[in-house]
Parts: C-alpha cells; sequence; structure tokens
C-alpha cells in the first residue's frame, strides 16, 4: 500500500507541479518520506532519517521536508516538536493536497499541515495511472472499520471507503491498453469492498474480479489484503475463475479462540479453517499466506501452542509474523503486558522456523512442474537472468532474454536453491501474449 502511495506521490507532483523525481539527495530541491506506523520499528526508523536530514537542511536551509503516511497521521503537528526541520506534514489521505501545500510554503514559508480523511477525494483527484509495467496495483478501498484492538490503521488511514466501480474498470481498461497484463488489488481490507455498478446494483469483491476478468488483455488478477470476517462463499466460489491468481493471503494473527477474540477479530479459528478447506476444495495447490502476531498481551504458553497446531494443521506456503508492537491510541496498547521479551523472541523464532519449513516443502514440491509465469524483470543476481512470478505468487528465476520482460512464459521449475526456486524457459512452449 504504501510502495503504491508513493507512486501516487510521484505522479501527483510530475503531473500538477511539473517535478521530476531523484534518489539522488544533492539534486533534490524537496525531500519526502513516505512513512507507515503499523509497528513501532517503522516508526523509528522515520526520526532516524530526518536526524540524517536535519544536517543536510542546515548546509542547505532552502531544501524542503515533506513528511507523508501514516506516522504523520499519528503524530500530526508533533512531528515537529521531534524534528523541527519539517515543513510540510501529510497524511495518506492528502497526498493530492500536496502540490497546494508545497505552493503555500513556498508562498509563506510556514509549516503546512494536513492529516484529514477527506473520504473519497483521493480517487477523484489523482492523477490516472501512467503504469507501463506488467503488473500494476490499482486501490480499490481505503481505510479499516474493524477496529482490532492492536492496530492502528483505523486511526491512521480512517474508515473504509470503497472506489466507484465505474473508476476502477476504467483506470484497469487503461492500464491493459497500456499493456499491463497482471492487476494487483489493493486495500486494508478488500473483501469488505462494497459499491454499486452502473445499473444501481450492489457489487463486492468478488463481482470486481469477475467485471475485472472479461477485460482484454489483463491475464491474472490478485487482490491484498483481505479478512476472514469478510470471507463470504461468492468469493471462494470466484476461485473457479481462471484469472483468480492461485494464491491466498489471508491473515489470522493467532490460533487461540482466545486470543483473537481479545484482539476483536470476530472470528473464531474454526471458522478460519472452514474457509481455506473450501478453497482448497477448488484450488488443492494454491498458495495460502498469513500473518502473526506472538507475544499479544495475555497470550499464554498454551494460546502459542496453538497458534504452533494451527500452523502444523493447515501448512502454510508462506507467512509473515511479528511480535506485538504497543501501538498509540489502540485499545491493546493500555492492556498489562505480562510476558517477558526473551519469551516473545522465543515464539517468534519457533513459529518463524515451522513456517520456513512449510515454505520450502510448497516450493520443493513446484519442482518438476510447469509454471505459466509474468517476467517482471531481470535477476538482481545474475546478469543472463531473468524473473517473474508464478500463478501461486512465486519468483522463479531463470536464464532468459530481457525482451521476455513483461509477458507470459512457460518456465519448468528445476531446483530450489536456498530460498529462491530456479528454472528453464520453455521457449516453444511459451505463451507470451
Ligand atoms: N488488514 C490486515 C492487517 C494488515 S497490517 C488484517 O486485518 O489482518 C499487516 C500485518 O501487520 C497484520 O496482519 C499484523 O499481523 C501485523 N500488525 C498489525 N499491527 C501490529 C502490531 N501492533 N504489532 C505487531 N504486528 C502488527
Amino acid at each position: 500500500m504504501n510502495e503504491y502511495d508513493s507512486d501516487k506521490l510521484t505522479d501527483v507532483l510530475v503531473s500538477n507541479l511539473n517535478m521530476k523525481q531523484t534518489t539522488k539527495i544533492s539534486d533534490a530541491d524537496i525531500l519526502l518520506l513516505n512513512t507507515c506506523s503499523i509497528r513501532e520499528k517503522a516508526q523509528e526508523k522515520v526520526f532516524h532519517q530526518l536526524g540524517r536530514w536535519k544536517k543536510l537542511k542546515k548546509k542547505r536551509p532552502e531544501i524542503m521536508i515533506a513528511v507523508g503516511g501514516c506516522v504523520a497521521s499519528q503524530e500530526g503537528k508533533n512531528i515537529r516538536t521531534r524534528a523541527p526541520e519539517v515543513d510540510i506534514i501529510f497524511g495518506p489521505q492528502t497526498i493530492h493536497r500536496l502540490p497546494k501545500m508545497i505552493r503555500d510554503v513556498y508562498s509563506n514559508s510556514k509549516t503546512s499541515v494536513d492529516i484529514s480523511f477527506p473520504a473519497i477525494e483521493k480517487f477523484d483527484y489523482l492523477p490516472s495511472s501512467k503504469s507501463q509495467s506488467p503488473s500494476a496495483y490499482v486501490s480499490i478501498m481505503e481505510g479499516c472499520s474493524k477496529y482490532c484492538t492492536f492496530c492502528v490503521v483505523p486511526y491512521t488511514r480512517g474508515d473504509e471507503v470503497s472506489r466507484s466501480f465505474d473508476s476502477i474498470l476504467y483506470e484497469v481498461k487503461n492500464l491493459a491498453t497500456n499493456g499491463t497484463k497482471e492487476i494487483i488489488l489493493l486495500g486494508q481490507n478488500v473483501n469488505s469492498y462494497s459499491s454499486k455498478n452502473f445499473n444501481g446494483e450492489n457489487v463486492k469483491l468478488s463481482d470486481l474480479i469477475r467485471y475485472i476478468s472479461l477485460i482484454p488483455g489483463i491475464d491474472r488478477i490478485r487482490y491484498t489484503t483481505s479478512h476472514p470476517i469478510d470471507f463470504q462463499d461468492d468469493l471462494i466460489e470466484e476461485y473457479h475463475n481462471p484469472i483468480l491468481a492461485n494464491n491466498v493471503h489471508l491473515p489470522i494473527q493467532s490460533g487461540s479462540d482466545f486470543i483473537l477474540s481479545k484482539m476483536k477479530r470476530k472470528h473464531t479459528v474454526l471458522e478460519y479453517k472452514n474457509i481455506i478447506k473450501k478453497i482448497r476444495e477448488i484450488r488443492p495447490d494454491i498458495n495460502v499466506s498469513s500473518d502473526f502476531i506472538v507475544g499479544y498481551p495475555g497470550e499464554s504458553d498454551e494460546d502459542f501452542n496453538h497458534t504452533l497446531n494451527l500452523v502444523k494443521n493447515l501448512e502454510f506456503s508462506d507467512a509473515y509474523s511479528f511480535i506485538y508492537s504497543p501501538r498509540p491510541g489502540t485499545p491493546a496498547s493500555i492492556e498489562h503486558d505480562d510476558i517477558g521479551q526473551d519469551i516473545k523472541i522465543d515464539r517468534l523464532k519457533k513459529l518463524q522456523d515451522l513456517i520456513k519449513l512449510q515454505a520450502r516443502r510448497f516450493s520443493k514440491n513446484m519442482i518438476g512442474t510447469i509454471q505459466k509465469v509474468l517476467v517482471e524483470g531481470l535477476s538482481v543476481k545474475r546478469s543472463n537472468e531473468i524473473f517473474g512470478r508464478a500463478d501461486n505468487n512465486k519468483i522463479i528465476n531463470f536464464i532468459g532474454d530481457r525482451n521476455l520482460i513483461g509477458k507470459f512464459v512457460n518456465v519448468r521449475v528445476d531446483e530450489l536453491r536456498i530460498n529462491t526456486l530456479h528454472g528453464t524457459y520453455l521457449e516453444r512452449d511459451g505463451i507470451s501474449k
């Protein structure tokens, strides 16, 4: 989501202020920091970076510093208490107002702060995507109304707002015309998407997927992230649609019903297992991944063992796991935290070791199969290799020419080296479109 927002930030400044993007600090007139506050560590990085920029501003006082994203939204003008060198503070929902804020600061040399949530306005004022990449993000909703006790998102990005059905289809159509083949539908909770179509009928994420899969040129659709309580049968049934990619990322956070209820996730472990079971009935080899938090206040050894058992039982192909981090303003942050840091670290390691094992097992099972890969770019490590993603979202490296970038090709998976899959491009069976 932040990568998407950063791209939009660039689009806005290029098209409204005729600016050019540079990653060379010495060339820059404006330094922009797009921030994340989901965990404390991400937030602390912001202030370290601002510390480095402060020295720079001493030497070049004319340089402008703007901080956007969720730390800006959470801290507002307080950012200036710790970092008085900051000129502009804007939230994730006011990206489109940045050109005006920059002009204001240039004309009256005062600080500008706007961290409001002007609902859907952002979608209407952002320039349309100019992406020509094979795979493009398309934002379909913003914010979150779930208010899980640990999570800062509803406070930093506001409540859920769905973008209009027409404007999403219009953007996808344009992307397809420019050569995009894969669409990743983006939002904090994409499966709570709710809007009306051109006939005034209610539409959900499953409808959106169905309509987008009819747009010529679009051959693959992914979405991220979803929430178990909005995962209804219509979305599960959509897995019969071959254009919907063979992976599902569905965060569960814990395998203990007690902890899930404390987190206000509003579903049980059994309900989660049922969703996965139904999806696997349609797609037995689907890549199922999840998110976990360990060390939530009150998590006992027994609760944590329930998490390990759930992971053993479900076999994930990947997962992100984190030590619980108290976030300002969230209900969990005022709960008594009774678990020692060493126990949290130990639990995280146990969970990650287990998940790593399962991820390797999933990748190993791909050896010998032929995968339809969308080639995304040159491999970072070897100059004669390119890489792309299989339908199940796993990255595969293989020897191939750079002119295959942006095309679908068939690749036979040969081996798993450490954590990366390597394969062979099957030229004659290449199904480049
Ligand atoms: N919409 C998703 C959450 C996306 S945030 C959902 O509802 O499940 C990405 C992940 O960050 C979360 O799934 C969670 O595992 C982790 N996370 C969020 N808040 C956290 C916190 N306070 N401490 C540790 N991890 C957290």
